[in-house]
């Protein structure tokens, strides 16, 4: 347009250029921009009654959509260490958690949404009222989003932590501490953090039919979490062997592989949608 009206260009589409561009950004240009652009996507996971088998929740996983490969993604591996050093990921954890209140509004015959949360965002008071109040805008029963809290870095203030896990729990939704029993300081958490529920780090779980220590610390979990009155979730359940002796620890729930792979259109999404 600039360059007038009677003129042509030829447009060749030239991948090379368009890579470098990109690959010209910071991670914190690419994650802005992809929060302006709707450059992000959720994808869900079961976690399913150990027993019978029933969907309980679904984990919403986010992913960035990839410019240079249309449909493909980026996985969260590669940009969530970047949002949460340059503080962005407090928007991202807001975008997934709008619509997730959307989604719950709209879907009344999905049981339960489970989203992530960083530990970054324990010093944000702020989040804890944008999830109330967006749960009471779009009518949702708090009770159906379960969030997960994933302390990547060491919680520097245990004050700030318990502040935000107090201020979620006044809002009815459910609590779970993320990847427990990652981090020397787990006990310390499990004393002075009220949550709800723990899942328990795929690390115990991935080797457990062949690793004695894994088992011992599973059970030990599981039976200080039962006493506790806290549900239990195990992630990285990869096959039927792990599931058969998550069975007979007594675990609650279970996610993994063996279950569902994290996809764009869950089944559970799918089958109502239709009905
Ligand atoms: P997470 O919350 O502990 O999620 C579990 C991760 O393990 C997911 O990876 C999932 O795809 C993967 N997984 C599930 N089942 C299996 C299995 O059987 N075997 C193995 N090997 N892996 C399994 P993903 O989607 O790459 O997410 C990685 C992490 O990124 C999450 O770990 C979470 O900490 C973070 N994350 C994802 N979405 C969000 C988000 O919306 N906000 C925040 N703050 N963090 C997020
Ligand atoms: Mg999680
Ligand atoms: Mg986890
Ligand atoms: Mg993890």
């Amino acid at each position: 347009k600039a360059a007038g009206k009677a003129t042509w260009r030829m447009y060749r589409p030239d991948a090379d250029v368009s890579r470098s561009a990109f690959n010209r950004l910071s991670w914190k240009d690419r994650i802005m921009q992809a929060l302006e652009s709707d450059g992000f996507e959720l994808h869900y996971q079961g976690i399913y009654d150990v027993n019978t088998r029933e969907l309980e929740h679904l984990e919403a996983l986010v992913r960035m959509k990839d410019v240079q490969n249309p449909g493909g993604v980026i996985m969260p591996g590669h940009f969530i260490p970047h949002a949460e050093k340059t503080g962005k990921i407090v928007d991202i954890d807001r975008w997934v958690i709008k619509r997730t209140v959307e989604l719950l509004a709209a879907r009344p015959d999905i049981p339960s949404v489970a989203i992530n949360v960083s530990g970054r965002s324990f010093d944000e008071p702020a989040l804890p009222e944008f999830i109330g109040s967006l749960l009471r805008l779009h009518c949702v029963d708090p009770r159906r989003l379960l969030v997960e809290l994933t302390e990547t870095a060491a919680v520097s203030d245990m004050r700030d932590a318990q502040r935000f896990i107090d201020a979620l729990r006044a809002t009815g939704c459910t609590v779970c501490l993320d990847d427990f029993g990652n981090g020397f300081a787990s006990f310390a958490y499990l004393k002075q953090l009220k949550a709800d529920v723990l899942k328990i780090d795929g690390f115990f779980i991935r080797d457990l039919p062949h690793d004695h220590d894994s088992q011992v610390f599973v059970r030990g979990i599981v039976a200080m979490a039962r006493d506790m009155g806290k549900t239990t979730i195990a992630e990285f359940v990869e096959n039927e062997a792990i599931y058969n002796m998550l069975v007979d620890i007594g675990v609650d729930l279970v996610q993994g592989y063996y279950l569902d792979k994290p996809t764009r259109d869950h089944p559970a999404l799918r089958n109502a949608a239709s009905a």
